[in-house]
């Protein structure tokens, strides 16, 4: 019998994402897999369940997708009724957050359902490139930033002349030059604004440079290059002086999309309170990185858009790939198929614990949490478990 692959209907509040588009089944159905598609799963990115049936796959109820399916693809993490419904031997692939909500993790560990998380892909390994969904949606979250900054903006971004005046283009700046940074870059040149864009680790200045971004070189000169390619949190004193010298740049600026994360720890504060008392009124910053743990701007408040005193809007959007799902779908459809397919060996899930991106990625297998930076999180502070 051919291993039977469930896609799952989201359940997350505002999710409109879908783990996979019809122009991906082909590539599934040809390495042997039957495809199962809950009902509706494509409604959130305007893809109907026919598309799903005339690519070949069945269209299914929500009870038998979870009882028929050997493995669950779905974007965001099961949540409570949807993991009850998982059951022993079998699978699920998504962006699982496992470091995030590692109790979860035991739970599926707990229930023998193998759990698989594309965001444990390791990054910086070019055979995962295919496979790594941070990227491609964080690629679609720098695309709509820009879009949402410019929408909130009152005036243009290009300059423009035509008989009834002239306009000057609009100053962008980018904080973070990561691959959602990159991606805002492009967008706001497209857009014909002036871009400066900045960064911790040196190597960005000449990437943020080809894509005609003016990089913005502090006089304190700071390289937090970290591990895998990531930045490493800043000192106490790299950060005051990073600051006061930010200030300057910021209060010139008319738009300020920020983007910058430190794996494992709270986003760092660039664009202080002081910061946007500073800027001019109908100024906007989009925090890309906030969340409930805080965001790159102090006055950040995760989902909402608040205008300050000094009339300066600062938006905070919460999920922005699920505010482009069909192509945010398209993308992660891809990553989610090239990950399976490289755990699948004659038409079944073949999990070779000696291959780095199947030890990076699965995270519960044969009833245990298998992931040593999960297990470690679960461990009794000062114990050896
Ligand atoms: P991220 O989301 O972790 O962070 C975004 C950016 O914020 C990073 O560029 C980081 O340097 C920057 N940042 C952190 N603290 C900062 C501070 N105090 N001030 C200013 N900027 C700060 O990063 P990401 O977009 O996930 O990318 C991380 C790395 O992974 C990059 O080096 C990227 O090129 C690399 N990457 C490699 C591959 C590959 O080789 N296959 C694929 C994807 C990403």
């Amino acid at each position: 019998m051919p291993m039977k692959v469930g896609v799952a209907r989201e359940s997350a509040a505002g999710e409109r994402r879908v783990a996979l588009v019809p122009e991906a089944l082909g590539k599934l159905t040809a390495a042997g897999l039957e495809i199962l598609v809950e009902a509706g799963a494509g409604a959130g990115a305007a893809i109907p369940d026919q598309a799903f049936t005339d690519a070949g796959a069945k269209v299914v109820s929500t009870d038998e997708l979870y009882a028929a399916s050997d493995v669950i693809l779905r974007v965001q993490k099961p949540v409570g009724p949807e993991v009850a419904k998982l059951r022993s031997g079998q699978a699920v692939i998504g962006l699982l957050s496992p470091l995030l909500d590692p109790t979860l993790m035991q739970a599926l560990a707990t229930a023998g359902v193998t759990a698989v998380s594309l965001d444990a892909i390791p990054r910086t390994l070019s055979r995962a490139q295919t496979m790594d969904a941070l990227s491609s949606q964080a690629n679609v979250g720098g695309y709509k930033a820009v879009l949402i900054a410019a929408n909130t903006y009152g005036r243009y971004f290009p300059l423009l002349t035509t008989a009834a005046g002239t306009a000057k283009p609009a100053n962008v700046l980018i904080l973070g030059i990561g691959v959602a940074g990159l991606q805002a870059i492009g967008t706001a040149r497209r857009l014909g604004a002036v871009v400066a864009a900045y960064d911790v680790r040196p190597e960005t200045a000449e990437q943020a440079e080809s894509l005609g971004a003016k990089f913005v070189k502090l006089k304190t000169s700071i390289d937090a290059t970290g591990a895998g390619g990531y930045a490493r949190e800043l000192t106490a004193e790299e950060r005051s002086s990073q600051q006061a010298e930010l200030d300057e740049v910021i209060a010139n600026q008319d738009v300020i999309i920020t983007t910058a994360q430190v794996p494992g720890r709270k986003p760092p504060v660039l664009v202080t309170a002081d910061a946007v008392r500073g800027m001019r009124s109908g100024s906007v910053i989009v925090d890309m990185a906030a969340s409930a743990l805080g965001g790159n701007c102090e006055l950040s408040k995760s989902g909402q858009t608040v205008t300050t005193d000094n009339g300066v809007t600062i938006v905070a959007p919460e999920n922005l790939p699920a505010s482009l799902p069909t192509s945010a779908s398209q993308f992660y459809a891809k990553n989610i198929s090239e990950l399976l397919k490289s755990m699948v060996k004659d038409g079944s899930l073949h999990l070779d614990f000696e291959e780095e991106v199947t030890r990076a990625t699965v995270i519960t297998h044969g009833g245990a949490v298998v992931s040593e930076p999960v297990k470690k999180l679960l461990a009794p502070a000062g114990g050896n478990a």
